[in-house]
Formats: C-alpha cells, sequence, structure tokens
C-alpha cells in the first residue's frame, strides 16, 4: 500500500528512543523528512544522523525541553526551516510513581508541561504551517492510562487523559483547515526504559528481569506480551498518511488486549 508520504515533512517529539525513535524509523521508511527533538543531543544527533542515511531523507536534531515554551519555540522554528511541517507527533513524555496525598505541586505542573502544554505550544505554532501546506495531521500519544489508570502513578494517569481531551477539542477546531487529529493509546510497549526499570527491581533477587517482564505482561495483557515499538509504530505511520483519511478526533488503543472494557 503506497501510503503517499514520500517528501511530507514531519515533527516527531521524544525521537531519540523508543517509541519517538520507531515512528521516525518508520516515517523515514516511506519517504518523510524529519525534525526529530530531544533533551539529550547527543544520542539524537546520533539517530538523526543514521536515518536520514538509512532511508535517504532529510533528518534534523533540535536539542529541546518540550515542557518548556522555549523549547517548543525551537521546534516550530526548525519546521519553518524546513518550509513548515505536514505531521506533528507529540510523544515526549515520561511515566510517574507517587501518592496523591505526597506529591506536591511542582510535580503536579511539571508533567502537565510535558504532556499538555507541550500539545498545547505545538499546535499553537504548527498548525500555521500545516494549513498554509493546505492540511496536515497531528498525533497524540496518550497511554491507555488515560482512561484504565494503574494506582501508582496519579500524575501520569490524569496528565494523559487531559491529553486525550485536549486532542479530541483540538480535532474538532482544525478540521475545517484540513488538519486531523487523533490520538493513539498504547498499552506495553517494550523500551529501553522498561527493560532498565526491570534490571533494577530485580538486581538484589537474582537478576531475572525477562521473568519480571513476562510476569507484567501475564498480569495486565491479554496477550501476555509486550508490543514492540514497531508495532505501535506501524498505527502512527499509518494514521499519519492519507490512507486514514476519515480518521478524525478519534482514540486508538493498541495495547495487546490490556483495555478491559469495551
Ligand atoms: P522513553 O523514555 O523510551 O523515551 C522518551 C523520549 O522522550 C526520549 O527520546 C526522551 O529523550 C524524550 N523526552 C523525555 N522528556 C522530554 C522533554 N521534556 N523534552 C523533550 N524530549 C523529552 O519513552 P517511551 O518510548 O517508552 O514512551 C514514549 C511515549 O509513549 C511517552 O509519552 C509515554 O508516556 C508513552 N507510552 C509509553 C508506553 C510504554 O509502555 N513504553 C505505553 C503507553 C504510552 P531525552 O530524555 O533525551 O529528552
Amino acid at each position: 500500500m503506497d501510503l503517499g508520504l514520500r517528501g511530507k515533512t514531519a515533527v516527531i517529539t521524544g525521537a531519540s528512543v523508543g517509541i519517538g525513535l520507531a515512528i521516525a524509523e518508520g516515517l523515514a521508511a516511506e519517504g518523510t523528512d524529519l525534525v526529530l527533538a530531544a533533551r539529550g543531543g547527543e544520542r539524537l544527533e546520533a539517530e538523526a544522523a543514521h536515518i536520514a542515511e538509512k532511508h535517504g531523507v532529510s533528518a534534523t536534531a533540535v536539542v529541546a525541553d518540550v515542557a518548556t515554551a522555549a523549547g517548543t519555540e525551537a521546534i516550530i522554528a526548525a519546521a519553518a526551516e524546513k518550509g513548515g511541517a505536514d505531521i506533528l507527533i507529540n510523544n515526549a513524555g515520561t511515566g510517574s510513581n507517587e501518592t496523591v496525598m505526597e506529591a506536591p505541586d511542582e510535580k503536579w505542573q511539571a508533567y502537565w508541561d510535558l504532556h499538555v502544554m507541550a500539545a498545547v505550544r505545538l499546535a499553537r505554532g504548527i498548525a500555521p504551517q500545516m494549513k498554509r501546506r493546505g492540511g496536515g495531521v497531528i498525533l497524540h500519544n496518550a497511554s491507555i492510562c488515560a482512561v484504565q489508570p494503574l494506582w501508582y502513578e496519579p500524575i501520569y494517569n490524569v496528565s494523559k487523559s487531559a491529553l486525550m481531551m485536549f486532542s479530541k477539542t483540538l480535532s474538532t477546531e482544525l478540521i475545517p483547515d484540513n488538519i486531523r487529529v487523533n490520538c493513539v493509546n498504547a498499552g506495553l510497549i517494550l523500551t529501553p526504559d522498561w527493560i532498565k526499570t526491570a534490571k533494577q527491581l530485580t538486581a538484589e533477587t537474582g537478576g531475572n528481569w525477562e521473568g519480571y517482564l513476562q510476569s507484567v505482561a501475564n498480569e495486565h495483557a491479554a496477550s501476555k506480551r509486550f508490543g514492540t515499538p514497531e508495532e505501535l509504530a506501524n498505527v502512527f505511520v499509518f494514521l499519519s498518511s492519507e490512507r486514514a483519511s476519515y480518521c478524525i478526533g478519534s482514540t486508538y488503543f493498541v495495547d495487546g488486549g490490556m483495555l478491559k472494557t469495551i
């Protein structure tokens, strides 16, 4: 299936590792030029150079913290320098671990800035570029936790839920400009961060980190396995394409059967 993505330009946040990197690879394989953002420059620049060479696309690395206005401005400017973006993937984010009773205001604010304000600011800056180019696609990487919480991470649950509602609300505002906005809620996706956590948690009890990850999958996912970043990236790539032209204002679950409701 030709997805028609050759020659488009995509902005991807959190693109140096894990899911964001897999989406970058997936879009580059379709011939899409990239603007890739993360805070850590060394890893990001190495991945951008690798992707550009492997797929024959241009890949610009922007070292930026998306939780700040200055960071999102740098990303918007980099996209403008390429003539504007057609696709925006709001992917940067991270889990949390706290109780509502103990977490300070500052922690709530930091996750609000990372998961919600980054998407707000990037939409304000990049949607006008898309409009000038005749339309575009904005995708939000929320989480199954937006609707089915894990109790150890209330701030993550709440801020991802807000991102999902932001996505829905934005979709109605932007569809008159031919900009399709959607949200993706993933379940368990095996990124390096999960492996690092599993190794830490099992270090003092024999180091069976793979067994630990299997127990997490057994407990949560009907499929009894983690998904790969590539399995999730495939859905982002499809939703980025004209083949998904009637997908507007929805949330798509990619969770190996983890969602317990209909
Ligand atoms: P990783 O921790 O593997 O990667 C996160 C990426 O985001 C890195 O490139 C990181 O680079 C970047 N990043 C983090 N904070 C910022 C910031 N403030 N500004 C700019 N870049 C930032 O995460 P995953 O790939 O596992 O997750 C990606 C997204 O998918 C997240 O939003 C997560 O909530 C969501 N998700 C993940 C699931 C999973 O099971 N893995 C399941 C459901 C949703 P750097 O640190 O250098 O900035």
